[in-house]
């Protein structure tokens, strides 16, 4: 097993080294061609908690990203609240648009076609060059839709990461880390955003700091947020 290092991003695999390079740069310096990304969330509240500190460093680095919220999280909380903290959260991290979806909170299993058919549409609008979403190692049945929808609509598309949530399982094995040291403290204040969120446990800051470490650890960075890739596919 190759072991790959860098300021930005580090990919473990055999067989990914090359693709690693053409990652950091793609994610640590400002683009020649600012690329178009879709991420792709359950809940107001989960693309934060999953990648804010990576989108907050693609924000930066002048690429375009798209975030879709596929239901409003009323069994979760207001959904008043949470919509308007969810867009300026999104604000804060740099997503350029965020749209939001009205599919029942905690049933997402049951309208799996139509969402997916849903987020097809914005597929076919923004093309985009990188789509991230839920992890199929996630015990909460909505992220599991999302994951399902989101893989589906983007069948075509040729690059896909999924994120980590608090409810995926010892399953959950990241092979493509982002550094984001410079970014930690922005992913915290993002997910600080969500006042209707905050008593649970995994939104408060030490528990943020501790994950970043640990998959900092496992990549050989200082903080990191880690990602399962479905396949990566980029012009080298
Ligand atoms: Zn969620």
């Amino acid at each position: 097993m190759y072991h790959l290092f860098a300021d930005s991003l580090a990919i473990i695999g055999q067989s990914a080294l090359l693709i690693g390079i053409v990652w950091m740069k793609l994610i640590a310096e400002p683009s020649p061609k600012p690329r178009k990304i879709l991420v792709v969330g359950a809940h107001p509240d989960d693309m934060e908690i999953a990648c804010g500190g990576s989108l907050a460093k693609l924000s930066d680095a002048g690429h375009t990203i798209v975030g879709l919220i596929v239901s409003k999280g009323e069994q979760g909380g207001n959904s008043s609240s949470r919509l308007i903290e969810a867009t300026k959260s999104s604000e804060f991290l740099g997503v350029n648009k965020v749209e939001i979806m009205d599919f029942p909170d905690t049933r997402l299993d049951q309208f799996v076609s139509e969402i997916s058919r849903q987020i097809e549409v914005i597929v076919n609008e923004l093309n985009p060059d990188m789509v991230f979403t839920h992890s199929i190692h996630d015990l909460h049945q909505d992220h599991k839709a999302v994951h399902d929808a989101t893989l589906r609509a983007c069948r075509n598309l040729s690059t896909i990461l999924c994120y980590e949530s608090p409810s995926t399982t010892k399953a959950f094995k990241p092979n493509v880390f982002v550094n984001i040291e410079q970014y930690i403290d922005i992913k915290i204040e993002s997910i600080q955003e969500h006042k209707d969120q905050n008593k649970k446990r995994y939104v408060q800051p030490e528990q943020v700091y501790g994950k970043a470490i640990f998959r900092g650890t496992q990549a050989k960075l200082e903080k990191a947020e880690g990602f399962e890739a479905i396949r990566i596919n980029l012009p080298i």
